[in-house]
């Protein structure tokens, strides 16, 4: 099965879910990072995250990008999704191996940290961001995630994600699911969500057996009546582009461009997020000088 999002909603009105089947874009991350198992799935948990905060954005062009620092060995986890679900991002230590955990888990909660702050940056098309920002509660990030919501948005949330790696380092199974309490919804509704999520398997072990995530939801939510409202493809997508990255050569300036040609007679530039290497030639870089210089920048 493909990489999908799922948006549910369910028929008494009290509850909106969305659920991501996300192996093929964790396993495209995996190849062009070289990410270890433990950072695979910290890094998977935050990309299946990020696609459905993006897919809950209403218009073209908006993104939103979830940072999370932790004082654990992986550094700085960066994701970002566009309005559709579309998701790229990076670790900053992708090496990072860590013991299993006593359960025979990765120990995603060690490589992220305990402390730290989980950062949400939603760009909407305004003059500024909008910005929210929370203390993380232990590392595993889903439980991080669904606090977010609470503290910073109000909104009572519930989320599941996870990433289970074989045993040759690919993407075996990868995804989540992220319910909300809509406004009118009662302690009662509530419980019965708790009920559910207690009584389901994990996420990997439902989306291993079955990859499509509208079951996941049907399995997690089974004491609610569900109505599927949009099913969407997502991917592993960079919009990194020759002319951002000439911009943010030229953003460098005249005296920092000519240092650049002198000392290594063009440029080439690794996009963070994908494979692309992005070249210029000395030629390319003498024009941009020259461009600057008569710009007087
Ligand atoms: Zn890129």
């Amino acid at each position: 099965m493909n990489d999908m999002l799922v948006r549910a909603m369910s028929k008494d009105g009290m509850v909106k879910a969305t659920a991501v089947y996300t192996r093929a874009l964790t396993e495209r991350a995996r190849q062009i990072h070289h990410t270890t198992p433990v950072a695979t799935a910290a890094l998977g948990r935050a990309l299946a995250g990020v696609s459905m905060m993006g897919n809950a954005l209403k218009g073209e062009g908006e993104s939103v990008t979830l940072q999370i620092k932790g004082d654990g060995p992986l550094g700085t986890i960066l994701t970002v999704s566009d309005a559709e679900g579309n998701v790229r991002g990076y670790v900053q230590d992708a090496s990072v191996e860590l013991p299993l955990r006593a359960d025979g888990k990765l120990d995603v909660g060690g490589a992220v940290g305990h402390a730290g702050t989980l950062t949400v940056i939603k760009d909407l098309g305004l003059k500024e961001p909008y910005v929210g920002t929370v203390d993380l509660l232990g590392g595993e990030i889903a439980e991080d995630l669904a606090a977010y919501f609470v503290e910073s948005e109000q909104i009572p949330s519930a989320c599941g994600l996870g990433v289970l790696v074989d045993r040759d380092r690919s993407v075996l199974a990868a995804g989540g699911y992220l319910i909300q309490l809509l406004p009118g919804a009662d302690e009662d509704t509530a419980a019965r969500i708790e009920g559910g999520i207690y009584a389901a398997p994990s996420v990997t072990d439902q989306l291993r057996n079955d990859p499509d995530p509208a079951n996941l939801l049907r399995t997690v939510l089974s004491d609610f009546e569900l109505e599927i409202l949009e099913t969407t493809p997502i991917e592993y997508r960079c919009y990194c582009t020759r002319e951002r990255t000439e911009r943010a050569l030229l953003s460098l300036g005249s005296k920092e461009l000519a240092d650049i040609l002198r000392e290594q007679g063009g440029a080439e530039l690794t996009c963070q997020f994908c494979d692309r290497v992005h070249s210029f030639s000395g030629e390319e870089l003498e024009k941009m000088i020259d461009v600057l210089k008569k710009a007087g920048k």
